[in-house]
């Protein structure tokens, strides 16, 4: 009997942390263009399963993006 089991297609590709492939420690809120690719087209932080970001890095760089939008360095809201 055929049962609506959907097969296992999309296999996640394992993804690891940038940050951490780098060795960097904290993530720096001037460096606009690492923190731009972490962004999504309307200015938005991405989360983590989007981004492969590890627990430590994604806390680090959301804070290193909110720095860089309180100076001025990423929009908060992108049109
Ligand atoms: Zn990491």
């Amino acid at each position: 009997m055929e049962a609506a089991t959907p097969k296992k297609r999309f296999r996640r590709k394992k993804k690891i942390c940038a940050f951490c492939a780098d060795a960097i420690v904290n993530v720096d809120y001037k460096q606009v263009e690492v923190l731009g690719r972490y962004v999504n087209e309307y200015g938005r932080i991405r989360p983590r399963r989007q981004s492969g970001t590890c627990a430590r890095h994604q806390r680090s760089l959301a804070l290193a993006i909110k720095r860089a939008r309180h100076i001025a360095l990423l929009p908060f809201v992108a049109d």
